[in-house]
């Protein structure tokens, strides 16, 4: 079932002197569940369509259709937590600048804290996390207002490669688990492989759709155990071929 819908998207920014043509025409449809990747050279417009999406920045032409009223919730680049507040008031303020903030959805906060191993850590100040952490603090804050569809923009490019496919893994499962409608923006050929249903391949810019992927590997796991699957390389040799010309 069909949930967000993206048709003739185009974005020209303006400046002072010139303007950019970011996107020339962008046409995609996610559905309920699936996990999307948006991949494509730097530059192409990648942050440039999840930042429409979320209305942080207003599109120049074209629709953004987006079913049963769903709500989207944006995880930036930066995991931008602020060092003052303690692990749980860092995921309560986005429910606190709502005025969401109830304590069934403290306790689902809680929930999600101890269910993805921070519970030692819900009184600490993110001083005292590791990388890997910290983008788990910042996802469970993403979730605390209950998003159908998460935006997620280069989530681990912040991260050394270890800590990256461990987060990885970790993101899949909480999004899977909770069932989390998600757009993921990455420059990472692998990690859109291994943890996607769909991938969108963009031309450089003014970008375009290229190319759409369903992935369809067999033993379909979790994104560290995708990554040895028979099928990843294929994939992966003509997605490198469609950012390439
Ligand atoms: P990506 O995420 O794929 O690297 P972006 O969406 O960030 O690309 O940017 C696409 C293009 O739009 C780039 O050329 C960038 O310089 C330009 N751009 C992005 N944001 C702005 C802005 N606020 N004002 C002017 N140009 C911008
Ligand atoms: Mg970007």
């Amino acid at each position: 079932m069909e949930i967000l819908k993206v048709s003739n998207l185009r974005k020209v920014y303006h400046t002072k002197n010139s303007e950019i043509l970011a996107l020339k025409d962008i046409n995609f449809s996610i559905n309920k569940g699936e996990i999307v990747s948006i991949v494509g050279p730097s530059g192409c417009g990648k942050s440039t369509i999840l930042s429409i999406l979320s209305g942080i920045v207003d599109k120049s032409f074209g629709s953004v259709i987006v079913k049963d009223n769903s709500n989207l919730s944006y995880m930036l680049q930066d995991d931008a937590l602020l060092p003052f507040r303690t692990i749980l008031d860092n995921c309560l303020i986005g429910l606190e600048i709502k005025s969401m903030l109830t304590e069934e959805r403290k306790n689902y906060v809680l929930k999600l804290l101890k269910d993805y191993g921070l519970e030692d850590f819900i009184d600490k100040y993110p001083s005292s996390l590791s990388g890997g952490m910290r983008q788990r603090v910042a996802l469970i804050r993403t979730l605390a207002v209950k998003p159908d569809i998460l935006l997620l923009d280069e989530a681990t490019s912040a991260l050394d490669y270890q800590s990256k496919l461990l987060i990885e893994d970790d993101i899949y499962k909480i999004i899977k688990k909770e069932k989390i409608t998600t757009i993921m923006v990455t420059h990472d050929i692998s990690q859109a492989i291994c943890m996607s249903d769909k991938i969108i391949v963009l031309s450089k810019r003014p970008a375009i759709v290229k190319k759409t992927y369903n992935v369809t590997l067999t033993g379909k796991s979790t994104p560290l155990k995708n990554r040895k699957c028979l099928e990843f390389n294929k994939y992966f040799d003509m997605i490198w071929g469609d950012l390439d010309e």
